[in-house]
């Protein structure tokens, strides 16, 4: 992946700063979810589940080997098929190949950042093959020729009245900014393609070795369309995303809905793998999971931040860190955006490109508070000499203990 000709953190940070209506969007936001899920992990009855989830994950990273093998071999039981890419062109390649073996001509898509990072939607798009996102953030995206300017909200930068105004545009609706109306238009449009795709594409939010299937949770139902109706189902996940057992597996669940929506499930939870069976009512002809290293195993390899890997994407570092909620999910130019986002980019799309994201990170050590796999972020970035030009004395880190965790400098989030 590289930056857009002509784009840069700083200009795309300011831009941000002076954007008065994602202000206030962020805000809200941030007094909702951050604050809630700071709330909810501090009443938690089982107080060990955050310390025995990021153990769980530090176990898996160590034999990844083994936990990926076990999770090939029980896929492909199950009659799906495992692919093992290097590099996003490859996994786009492969993405490809099963397109045109199956005579693939529309594709239905749901939330993945992994498919935003390997850019599968232009190739797909090149190869003449219709491509159509179905989680409402993702479509609202998608018109708008925009990009997901956070993890779980992707469109959390337009309000209602902003996307009123897009579907009247593109879609020939009537203008309204009442959201279960808009939600109405987006569903009659998004129902037929579901029914009448050839192929689904889906992320992957936990794969559990154990059992060979992969689950996927949605508010929407979207994804169980995507995953039962086409033909082909494709899922792609970073080869990180791997429980060894369902028992990992049931833990890392609940911390994922409760981190990213403070749900104690989300409204479906899907699991897939394998091929539709005799007697089933529905599922696919073709299963294949997509394995993408993509610069994974090299982090993996790196003592200082292998820790990164263990994160579960819920998106709730973006809601408490003062910095995306002043600047928003645009300027870290990445999928991965926030405080993760600041880590992960520049390991996996390169340090000279993304190194003004460390930069701009406060060293509050808010990240690491509320991440539901307690992911030392601010090590990270203390690790980072590039973080050190922005550290105003020795204040911000002083916060990081005894649990008064926010941003000294600019008072946020307090
Ligand atoms: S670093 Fe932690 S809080 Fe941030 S997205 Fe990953 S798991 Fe969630």
């Amino acid at each position: 992946m590289t930056l857009q000709a002509g784009r840069n953190y700083r200009e795309e940070a300011s831009k941000g700063l002076d954007n008065g209506c994602l202000q206030k969007i962020l805000k809200k936001l941030q007094n909702n979810f951050g604050k809630g899920a700071i709330e909810y992990w501090a009443s938690m009855t089982d107080s060990g589940l955050r310390d025995r989830a990021k153990n769980t994950r530090m176990e898996t990273l160590a034999n990844l080997d083994v936990v990926l093998s076990t999770l090939a071999e029980n896929v492909e039981k199950a009659g799906g098929h495992v692919y093992f890419a290097k590099t996003a062109e490859d996994a786009v390649n492969y993405c490809l190949r099963v397109a045109a073996k199956n005579d693939v001509e529309t594709v239905v898509k749901s939330k993945s950042m992994t498919s935003a990072e390997i850019g599968l939607d232009a190739a797909l798009k090149s190869s003449d093959i219709e491509v159509l996102e179905t989680d409402l953030g993702e479509y609202i995206i998608q018109l708008a020729e925009d990009q997901a300017s956070h993890m779980i909200a992707p469109s959390i930068h337009l309000n209602r009245s902003q996307i009123g105004r897009l579907f009247e545009e593109k879609l020939g609706a009537a203008y309204t900014d009442d959201p279960a109306e808009l939600t109405r238009i987006a569903r009659k449009m998004l129902r037929h393609k579901m029914l009448d795709a050839d192929m689904g594409i889906t992320g992957c939010n936990i794969a559990c070795a154990e059992t060979g299937r992969i689950s996927l949770v949605s508010n929407e139902g979207n994804i169980r369309m995507v995953t039962t109706m086409p033909r082909v189902h494709v899922a792609l996940m970073g080869l990180e995303r791997a429980a060894a057992t369902m028992d990992d597996h049931q833990g890392l669940l609940q911390l994922l809905t409760q981190g990213a929506a403070l749900q104690k499930l989300s409204t479906y939870v899907s699991f897939a793998g394998g091929k539709r069976l005799a007697g089933d009512p529905d599922g696919p002809e073709e299963f294949h999971l997509v394995v993408i290293d993509n610069g994974r195993s090299k982090i993996l390899g790196d003592n200082a931040f292998r820790e990164v890997l263990a994160c579960i994407r819920c998106g709730a570092c973006l809601n408490i860190c003062p910095v995306y909620g002043r600047i928003g999910g645009h300027a870290y130019l990445s999928p991965y955006s926030g405080p993760v986002g600041a880590v992960v980019s520049p390991l996996l799309f390169g340090i000279n490109q993304y190194a003004d994201l460390c930069k701009g990170e406060s060293l509050c050590g808010a990240c690491l508070d509320i991440c539901p796999v307690k992911i030392d972020l601010p090590r990270m970035f203390w690790n980072c000499d590039i973080s050190w030009p922005m550290v105003i004395g020795n204040r911000r880190r002083e916060n990081m203990t005894g649990g008064k965790l926010w941003c000294s400098s600019c008072g946020a989030l307090v």
